[in-house]
């Protein structure tokens, strides 16, 4: 690093703006504080404000109040602001790149991932919006009688709970969306990663977005994230399945609806015609991407075996000449982990199978010389179903490496296991590749891509299956989600499923069941 702390080093942050920022969360300064750390050294950047039930209600009932004003608006004034927000993200990027790799450890590669994912979710929301929340005239079962119209109304206000790994993004990019459907917000970022999401917060200030429409409370995840589940009318959860299970069944007993954006244990399947010298870079791309700190990284990669032993060679050189740095640069591939306590957890997945008989092909070390929780990128083979490996999540850059003769073998491989986030097949016959896709049980598969092109197709969802996760981000519903939707039917003359001009209800009986046979073979007739 060019300074003595990580502050010091990084080109675009100091202690002012980070002062800024902890005076824009929407919690009392006098609460107790929670410290948060630059990974890079472990040195304390600054302290946050520990939000008590009532601080987070407070926060809710502002947003309540600010969000009517706001709906009232009208979507063009809001797209206005939200335009502004764009492109002050795109003049500020540095700054938030900053942050990102000061209070998660980030590599600036991951940085400008989330910042410009941000970016290009809000210009794809800012040119759907008018299509998808204009009022749309529905098909009825009398034309002539009866209108009908659907009408996508904001819910009020959402609560947006969002882990460590990717806090910009999750915390900014997901409620994009809902505040352009007329939405409050409040926004409860892990404790570790307070000040990306309160940056963005200060950029859609700066763009005009209305005082307290948009809350970010501080705090941790049991009290301060579940006081906010009590209190907001839509929950948006990303973070750990474990977690999500909690999330989701707290939601329930209040009866109001939430996205789920949860766990995974990728797959990737490499078939025998996969051009290697395109899929190792590929490949170690979607396993190291924020040091396997990404919820869509690959963690499991199944080879045709025929060429098994090339590919491991040629992945495991690849991996050892990474580049792993503490710079605010584009010149490391590899983020620290978050703390230590999640080195820890990553380390003792590693010891777990060379103790139960895994071969380490390479890594498997902390790398203190560089930064008190930087870990090795590490490959694995002969992991067996035994080992934590196998089946948990990682989070880290660790990956195991298997065999398989027959493609069906791959599939049913890749399918066995409980999540179904993000799997990826690397192949030169494409329709081919896009077919056995169609086979893998995960929310997005990418062919001849770990994780990038399905995340950057903003117009496709995104999501897990399985314990993975519920409903999507992206897409038409990244949108509707956030929308209450209600149909108003307008009646003319005769009323709807009820006999007309007195006639009884035996004969409307049969008459409507020679209509409905008529109407069964007229294609526009829905
Ligand atoms: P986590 O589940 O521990 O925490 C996520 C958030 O939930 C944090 O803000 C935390 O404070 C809060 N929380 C914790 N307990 C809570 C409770 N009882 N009630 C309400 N909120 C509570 O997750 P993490 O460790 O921060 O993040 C890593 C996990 O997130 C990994 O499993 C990763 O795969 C997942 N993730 C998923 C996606 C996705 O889009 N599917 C994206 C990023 C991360």
């Amino acid at each position: 690093m060019s300074g003595s702390t990580a502050l010091e080093a990084a080109p675009h942050v100091d202690s002012a703006l980070l002062q800024r920022l902890e005076n824009r969360i929407s919690v009392p300064a006098d609460r107790d504080r929670i410290e948060v750390r630059a990974p890079f050294t472990g040195e304390v950047l600054g302290t946050v404000p520990d939000a008590t039930a009532t601080d987070v209600a407070e926060a809710v009932e502002r947003a309540r109040r600010a969000q009517r004003r706001w709906a009232e608006m009208g979507l063009a004034a809001r797209s206005r602001i939200l335009t502004r927000f764009h492109d002050l993200l795109i003049d500020n990027a540095d700054i938030a790149m900053d942050l990102l790799q000061l209070e998660a450890g980030k590599a600036r590669v991951p940085a400008f991932e989330e910042v410009f994912d941000t970016v290009a979710t809000t210009r794809y929301y800012l040119n759907t919006a008018p299509r998808l929340l204009r009022r749309k005239r529905r098909a009825v079962s009398l034309p002539g009688f009866t209108s009908a119209w659907e009408y996508q109304h904001p819910i009020g206000v959402v609560g947006n709970i969002t882990p460590w790994n990717f806090p910009f993004t999750l915390s900014i990019s997901d409620i994009i969306a809902a505040l352009i459907a007329g939405n409050g917000v409040v926004v409860k970022p892990d404790e570790k990663t307070p000040y990306s999401a309160v940056f963005g917060a200060t950029l859609l200030d700066e763009a005009g977005l209305p005082a307290d429409v948009l809350q970010v409370v501080s705090g941790y995840g049991e009290t301060a994230g579940s006081a906010l589940i009590d209190e907001v009318d839509f929950i948006n959860f990303t973070g750990s399945t474990e977690v999500g299970r909690i999330v989701s069944a707290h939601a329930g007993k209040r009866l109001v609806a939430a996205s789920m954006e949860l766990g995974g244990k990728n797959a990737t399947v490499v078939l025998s015609d996969a051009d290697l010298s395109r899929t190792i870079p590929g490949v170690a791309r979607a396993v190291y991407a924020n040091g396997g700190q990404l919820c869509i990284a690959m963690e499991r990669i199944y080879v045709a075996e025929t060429v098994l032993d090339d590919f491991i060679a040629r992945f495991v050189d690849y991996s050892r000449s990474l580049p792993m740095t503490a710079m605010f640069d584009f010149s490391s591939g590899l983020s620290a982990m978050i703390d230590s306590e999640h080195l820890d957890r990553v380390h003792s997945h590693v010891e777990d199978a060379v103790a139960k008989g895994a071969t380490l092909l390479t890594g498997g070390k902390p790398r203190p010389d560089i930064g008190p929780t930087f870990y090795e990128p590490t490959v694995l083979t002969e992991v067996g179903d035994d080992m934590l490996l196998c089946r948990s999540e990682t989070f880290g850059p660790v990956v195991s490496v298997y065999g398989f003769s027959t493609v069906e073998e791959a599939v049913a491989l890749a399918n066995d296991s409980e999540y179904g986030l993000n799997f990826s097949v690397w192949t030169s016959d494409t329709d081919r590749g896009v077919e056995i896709a169609s086979d893998l049980h995960a929310g997005t598969v990418g062919v001849n891509d770990g994780y990038a092109a399905a995340w950057s197709s903003y117009d496709a969802p995104m999501g897990g299956m399985k314990a993975s996760g519920i409903s999507r981000r992206h897409g038409e519903i990244g949108l509707l989600k956030f929308t209450e939707s209600q149909t108003i039917a307008v009646q003319r003359v005769i009323p709807a499923f009820a006999p007309p001009f007195g006639i009884g209800y035996g004969l409307y009986q049969r008459l409507l069941g020679h209509m409905l046979k008529l109407l069964r073979r007229l294609p526009f007739y829905k």
